[in-house]
């Protein structure tokens, strides 16, 4: 199966994605995540990204689907996906479709997780990160079982650079810009289901897997 979760920054693409990738048995793959990794290992496109990324501004088209594109052709993605945080813009919503329709696949469903703006600055301003498996906590949410460490890994927690609320400003702007539109791009195609995503963690799972047709006894 293939799936899109759409959604702008803090609507809990990373949190939802990560279940129902599991569920699926397919990757949940994140560009936000590849583009960090990559920034980690200190390697040349970690370097050329990093500013963008830390301004809270988009990685330029060509490099994002050069990444992604490299990601999709590993064997584990062959037969599904979970995308998280791809696409963001009509450009690469667009590369997309030509790229799986050159396998002679199409993507089964996106689902756009629908939350107001107060609540994604609550959200992102809460959020911390476990910078080796990259698992998401919230301070008041969903904390972590010892403060400050994580329940998967043990490894210490961190907040990200651009979760601060200068920069969180500037990717609500980038996301209403250029990624919203991508909801009528999606809704034309005949494949979108809007969810509110304001609900608590277990509600948003259990309306998106009705969204994908799975209920309960199927995962
Ligand atoms: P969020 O959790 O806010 O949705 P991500 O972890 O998905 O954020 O992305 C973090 C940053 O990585 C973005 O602000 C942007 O700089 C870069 N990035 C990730 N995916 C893309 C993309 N598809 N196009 C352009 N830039 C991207
Ligand atoms: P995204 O990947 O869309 O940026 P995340 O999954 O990282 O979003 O979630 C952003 C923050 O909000 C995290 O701290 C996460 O723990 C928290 N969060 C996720 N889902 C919910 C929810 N349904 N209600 C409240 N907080 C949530
Ligand atoms: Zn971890």
């Amino acid at each position: 199966m293939f799936v899109i979760l759409l959604g702008p920054p803090g609507a809990g693409k990373g949190t939802q994605a990560r279940l129902l990738a599991e569920s699926l048995g397919v990757p949940r793959i994140s560009t936000g995540d590849l583009f960090r990794e990559e920034m980690a290992s200190g390697s040349a496109l970690g370097r050329s990204v990093a500013a963008y990324m830390d301004a809270g501004q988009f990685v330029p088209d060509e490099t994002t689907i050069a990444l992604l594109q490299r990601r999709l052709r590993a064997a584990d993605a062959r037969d599904g996906h979970v995308l998280d945080g791809f696409p963001r813009t009509v450009r690469q919503a667009e590369e997309l479709d030509r790229i799986l329709a050159r396998r002679g696949q199409h993507l089964d469903r996106v689902i756009d997780l629908n939350v107001d703006t107060e609540a994604l600055v609550e959200r992102l301003a809460g959020r911390s990160m476990c910078p080796s498996c990259q698992t998401t906590y919230h301070d008041r949410i969903a904390p972590p079982r010892r403060q400050g460490l994580c329940d998967r890994c043990g490894a210490t927690l961190v907040r990200r650079v651009d979760d601060q609320p200068e920069t969180v400003r500037t990717r609500l702007r980038m996301y209403h810009e250029n990624t919203e539109p991508l909801i009528t791009y999606y809704d034309e195609a005949g494949v979108l289901s809007i969810i509110d995503g304001g609900q608590p963690p277990e509600g948003v799972t259990r309306d998106m897997f009705a969204a994908l047709g799975m209920t309960k006894g199927s995962f």
